[in-house]
C-alpha cells in the first residue's frame, strides 16, 4: 500500500493512496489509528484492517489526490538518522575515501518541511544543495538486529531530499549545522510498504531534477552499505523503534561537485524520484 498524511482542517489526516485518489482511512473505519506513525506503531495488524477498511470504502471516502496538500508522513521521528556517503561516485566527488563505516550523522524535526512546501534558501549562504535519498521508516524497532532479520523491520520507504548548506557542512568535521537549517529537509509525500517494492528497495532508479534538469541519475543497487547493513549497524548501538526514519544516502551529481557549481536559488524548483516511490516536489524560496 502507499500511505500519505495530508493536511485538512484540524489534524492532518491519514490516506491511502489508490490511483489519481486518496481513500481517508478515518471515514472508512473511524476506530482505525489516525496517523501512520500510530499505524505503524499499532503493528502489522492494524495495517491489514486498513486494508480490508479501504476495499469497501464509501464514496465519500475517495479524494482527488490532486486536490490535497501533503504533510509530512511521520512529523516528529523519534530519530531520524542519515548515512552520508553511501554511493562511491558521490563519495569521490566530494574528495572523500570510500567508508568502511557509514558516515552518520542526525536530523532534527525542526529542519523537515513536506512535499510542496518550501525549501528555504537562508541569507547567511549561497551554497544551497540536493541530495535524492531513499529513505527506510522502521516498522518493528530492535536492538542488536542481524543483517539476515533487518528487512522483517522496515516498514515501508519513502523520499527525502536531504537539503544541504555546504559550506555550513564544511565549517568542522561535524555536519549538523550544513544539515539542520530550518526548512532543508523535504520529506515523503507517500510512504509505500515494503511488500511492494524489491528487498532492501534495492535495484531503483534515483533522479533528481532541478527545474526539469536532471542533476543525478542512479541505482539504489549502488548503494556501499544496503538497507539492511545499515539497519544492522544502527542497531548494534542504539534501540530502533517504529516510526524511526533512515535516509540512505545520496548518488553522485551534487551542485556543489559541479564546475561551476550549481547551487538552487530561490525561484527554483528541486525534485526528488525514485522509481516505484513516487516524486518529492519543492521551490525553494528565499528566507523572510
Ligand atoms: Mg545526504
Amino acid at each position: 500500500m502507499k500511505f500519505m498524511m495530508y493536511k485538512a482542517a484540524g489534524n492532518d489526516r491519514l490516506g491511502v493512496v489508490d490511483g489519481d485518489r486518496v481513500i481517508d482511512v478515518a471515514v472508512c473505519d473511524p476506530s482505525l489509528p489516525k496517523s501512520l506513525l500510530a499505524l505503524i506503531e499499532a503493528g502489522p495488524g492494524a495495517t491489514s484492517r486498513v486494508a480490508d477498511a479501504i476495499d469497501n470504502a464509501p464514496p465519500q471516502a475517495r479524494k482527488k489526490l490532486s486536490g490535497l496538500l501533503p504533510a509530512l508522513p511521520i512529523e516528529r521521528p523519534g530519530k531520524f538518522i542519515c548515512v552520508g556517503l553511501n554511493y562511491a561516485a558521490h563519495a569521490k566527488e566530494g574528495g572523500h575515501a570510500i567508508p568502511e563505516y557509514p558516515s552518520l550523522f542526525v536530523r532534527w524535526p525542526s529542519s523537515l518541511v513536506a512535499a510542496g512546501e518550501p525549501v528555504i534558501c537562508p541569507n547567511c549562504s549561497e551554497q544551497l544543495d540536493y541530495e535524492a535519498e531513499l529513505t527506510i521508516v522502521i516498522g518493528k524497532g530492535g536492538r542488536h538486529i542481524a543483517e539476515a532479520d533487518a528487512l522483517d523491520h522496515v516498514f515501508g520507504y519513502t523520499l527525502f531530499n536531504d537539503v544541504s548548506v555546504r559550506d555550513f557542512q564544511r565549517k568542522s568535521n561535524q555536519w549538523t549545522p550544513g544539515k539542520n537549517f530550518d526548512g532543508t529537509g523535504p520529506l515523503g509525500p507517500v510512504v509505500v510498504t515494503a511488500d511492494e517494492l524489491p528487498p532492501g528497495a534495492s535495484g531503483l532508479r534515483i533522479t533528481s531534477r532541478v527545474n526539469g534538469e536532471t542533476r543525478q541519475d542512479s541505482n539504489t543497487a549502488d548503494m556501499i552499505f544496503s538497507t539492511a547493513k545499515i539497519i544492522a549497524i544502527l542497531s548494534q548501538f542504539m534501540t530502533l523503534e517504529a516510526g524511526d526514519v533512515i535516509a540512505t544516502g545520496t548518488p553522485s551529481g551534487v551542485a556543489h561537485a559541479r564546475t561551476p557549481p550549481a547551487w538552487m536559488k530561490p525561484g527554483d524548483r528541486v525534485e526528488v524520484e525514485v522509481e516505484g516511490i513516487g516524486i518529492l516536489s519543492n521551490p525553494v524560496v528565499a528566507e523572510s
